[in-house]
């Protein structure tokens, strides 16, 4: 157990204007680790005056000690020594910036061991082996926190932790991934292609250089599965999330979407029904008046629906340095006053939930086929529909000026319907002689 956070400075009769001393062990000094080490030191008085807490960073571990960094050090607080930090006497709260599982997921399940809090930036962590560590944490009697670990600088995680805990949060509705917010923005504000913006997102470092994490929706299928944690209370993790990226939109959808008054975005969904809860990540068409309909190039938002407050939306930075260490900087304060204390806000345990399949949650679509121009082709795809229990909310056919090739376009929009009943009708329509192409199946939100 490391040693209590020490006190210092001239004490009032009334036991005010105490300054208490936190040492703070750092894994990982890139972008978030070494923006959250620049930021301790540039508002050092600043967080003397609003919290009575002195941070002093004491260690930083990397693995290149000679790279070039975003903050100056004073000697010897770097070392490649991760193991001998989290334990070390001179940390009292280890901050996680390094990102993947291993070795995270060992170095933060000691510091915990030792007594020591930890705040974490890191969502593959949470959203797969969150729940073992946090029986650790609570093991230990100590805190861990994440709220950097969805949605960067949007302080969301304490939110639904402290402001919203006793509300019955129905649903969580988020745009919680800049790259591909950034892509779908570009496509619908310039017309221009997918792989085009995908690769200026890479030139300009909004898209990695594999950007698959991001683009096929895994991204935000790990922040997924921590909002269904979080807001639910729930047994959820990141395999357990049913994710569809943007990879196949093209500007057909984009147009399509724009006809009716919607925009794409990619929506990482987490609902609760009848005791069920369902998670899942895709892009969808969103009307235009909705407030995520907003929410432009990298920027992230969650919209939360609740039954006594109703509509609630979360807007800022989902990524960068300095917005991701303020986030981990609210947690810092939290935890190092909780250590002081002695006391912790414990997470969990997490109730086991029944995860409703994707097959079986409800969601309104947009479908699009391209026919032969003839009558009765129109009613008989209708018919098909009407076989799987899909109801049509409308549908408009067009042929395209001066067309001579006898091909019409159908565009449906239905009801909400059961995920595998759409999907059999598009099994089925597929099979008709006229149907000689189905375009992407996009769901709509807000019907
Ligand atoms: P980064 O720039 O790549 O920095 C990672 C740091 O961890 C580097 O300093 C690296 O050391 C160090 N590191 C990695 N593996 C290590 C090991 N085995 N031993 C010791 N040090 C090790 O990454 P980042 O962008 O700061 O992201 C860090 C975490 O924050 C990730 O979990 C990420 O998902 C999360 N996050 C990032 C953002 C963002 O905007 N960047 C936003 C929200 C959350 P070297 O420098 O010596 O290689």
């Amino acid at each position: 157990m490391s040693q209590p956070i020490s006190t210092s400075g001239a004490q009032s009769a009334a036991g005010a204007d105490v300054t208490h001393r936190v040492r703070v062990g750092i894994l990982g000094c890139g972008n978030v680790g070494g923006s959250l080490a620049a930021l301790l030191q540039r508002d050092a008085d600043h967080l003397v005056e609003r919290t009575s807490l002195r941070f002093e960073v004491t260690r930083v571990a990397v693995r290149n000690l000679s790279a070039e960094r975003i903050v100056e050090l004073p000697s010897g607080v770097l070392t490649r020594d991760s193991e001998e930090l989290v334990t070390a006497d001179d940390v009292d709260v280890v901050v996680e910036a390094m990102g993947g599982i291993e070795p995270a997921r060992h170095l933060v399940a000691a510091a915990l061991d030792a007594g020591k809090p930890v705040v974490t930036a890191n969502k593959e962590l949470i959203a797969n082996v969150g729940e073992e560590l946090f029986a650790a944490a609570a093991a230990s009697g100590v805190d861990l926190t994440f709220e950097a670990a969805v949605a960067g600088g949007v302080p969301l995680i304490g939110v639904l932790r402290n402001s919203l805990v006793g509300e019955r949060i129905t649903r969580v509705m988020g745009i919680v991934n800049g790259t591909t917010n950034y892509i779908l923005t570009r496509m619908t504000e310039d017309g221009a292609d997918y792989a085009d913006v995908l690769g200026e997102a890479q030139r300009l470092g909004y898209a990695e250089a594999d950007p698959t994490a991001d683009v096929e929706g895994f991204d935000a299928g790990a922040k997924a599965a921590i909002l269904a944690m979080t807001a639910f209370g729930a047994k959820v993790v990141a395999g357990d999330v049913y994710a569809e990226g943007i990879s196949g939109i093209g500007k057909g959808d984009i147009a399509a979407a724009a006809r009716m008054g919607h925009v794409i975005k990619l929506l990482a969904v987490a609902e609760r029904q009848n005791g069920e809860i369902a998670v899942r990540v895709h892009p969808a068409m969103v009307p235009i008046d909705h407030p995520l309909a907003s929410v432009r190039d990298a920027f992230n938002a969650v919209f939360l629906e609740g039954e006594a407050v109703e509509d609630l939306m979360l807007y800022g930075r989902g990524a960068g340095g300095f917005p991701t260490a303020s986030a981990m900087l609210g947690d810092l304060i939290t935890v190092s006053q909780n250590l002081r204390r002695g006391v912790c806000d414990g997470f969990g345990p997490l109730a086991a939930a029944r995860l409703r399949p994707i097959d079986e949650t409800h969601t309104a679509y947009h479908l699009q086929f391209d026919v032969t121009d003839k009558p009765g082709v129109l009613a008989a795809v209708a018919g098909v529909f009407g076989q799987h229990g899909v109801s049509i909310r409308s549908v408009e056919q067009t042929t395209r000026d001066g067309a001579t090739d006898g091909i019409a376009h159908l565009e449906f929009i239905t009801h909400r319907a059961r995920e595998a009943d759409v999907a059999s009708t598009l099994r089925e329509v597929r099979n008709l002689d006229a149907v000689r192409h189905i375009g992407n199946a996009i769901r709509v939100i807000g019907q």
